[in-house]
């Protein structure tokens, strides 16, 4: 299945489509229900103003070229592009507008197919029947939808403020399976309030639902959000190095090897980022997390 201790992304790339794809981040210009009052005004506590689109590119079905996708250098070609709907809530508008913007990035030649962010109150009846009608209509292209849903803790969630209960979640999850669409999550590691159990916790979770793909990410608190309030006042500290690496080596072993992992760690905004700023040397997180996989000899799904 993996050349490596987990089920990586990249691995999971080289098995389905014989190459590594890019995630081309855009911003598709679409707001949140947890910012405009229908399921709250201030957004998650942790949330930037930017709907954690800091780096998208701004997208509203125009025609892209391969340079406008090419950062890094990396030398990727058309079709080795994912058209990722990054920024807020990308089911968050009406179907017809909806119908449009996937509808340009599915026929651009430049993505392979298109991973959209989203929350799980936001994939009513319209966009399940939207979401299958493209399915059918792009078989060479592949739909995914990304759902934010950090923890399965409802005191958490209601202390970051989510905005909706697991039970959502869980509908949301057996719905897209029910047409056919993977579901990546989103887990965040160090919030306020969790130990290791309970992080756990949700990584059981995640495999009874049979989830595709995980990313999971490091909790930053960022300038100019009330997490960085909670953060200043001393409510809560933030992981140090050790502790992130050492728990998310057990999310690791916990996690059904199936499931694909995406992320084990998030990608800080150098200029906004209070802490924990040692999260900013990736590769250096990265190698320790290597290490410690090979120290404790662990291996995805070990310990299910
Ligand atoms: S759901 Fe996403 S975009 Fe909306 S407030 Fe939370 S983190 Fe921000």
């Amino acid at each position: 299945m993996k050349d490596e201790r987990y089920y990586s992304f990249s691995t999971f790339c080289k098995n389905t489509f014989g190459r590594r794809l890019y995630r081309a981040a855009l911003d598709a210009g679409m707001t949140c229900p947890n910012r405009d009052g229908r399921a709250g005004t201030r957004g998650c506590i942790f949330c930037s103003g930017k709907g954690s689109g800091e780096f998208a590119l701004a997208y509203k079905g125009q025609k892209l070229s391969r340079e406008d996708l090419i950062w890094n250098h990396r030398p990727a070609q058309p079709g080795d592009f994912i058209a990722y709907f990054q920024a807020f809530t990308n089911t968050y508008a009406p179907a017809e507008q909806l119908k449009k913007l996937f509808t340009a990035a599915l026929c651009d030649p430049l993505f392979a197919g298109i991973d959209i962010a989203t929350r799980p109150d936001c994939l009513g009846e319209d966009v399940l029947a939207l979401l299958r009608e493209l399915k059918e209509e792009y078989p060479d292209k592949f739909i995914w939808i990304e759902l934010g849903l950090q923890t399965i803790h409802e005191t958490t969630a209601n202390y970051i403020r989510r905005g909706y209960p697991l039970a959502v979640f869980d509908e949301a999850v057996k719905n897209l399976h029910e047409i056919g669409i993977p579901v990546i999550t989103h887990v965040i590691i160090g919030l306020p309030g969790e130990d290791r159990e309970m992080i756990l916790e949700t990584i059981r979770h995640l495999n009874r639902q049979k989830i595709d793909g995980i990313k999971l990410h490091l909790l930053h608190i960022l300038k100019h959000t009330d997490l960085a309030e909670e953060y200043e006042k001393g409510v809560f500290t933030a992981l140090d190095e050790d502790a992130y690496v050492s728990i998310l080596c057990d999310c690791i072993a916990a996690l059904d090897p199936h499931i694909v992992i995406h992320r084990l760690t998030g990608d800080g905004d150098r200029e906004n980022l209070i802490a924990p700023r040692w999260s900013l040397d990736k590769r250096h997180v990265l190698n320790r997390v290597r290490h410690e996989l090979a120290v404790r000899d662990i291996e995805q799904g070990q310990s299910m």
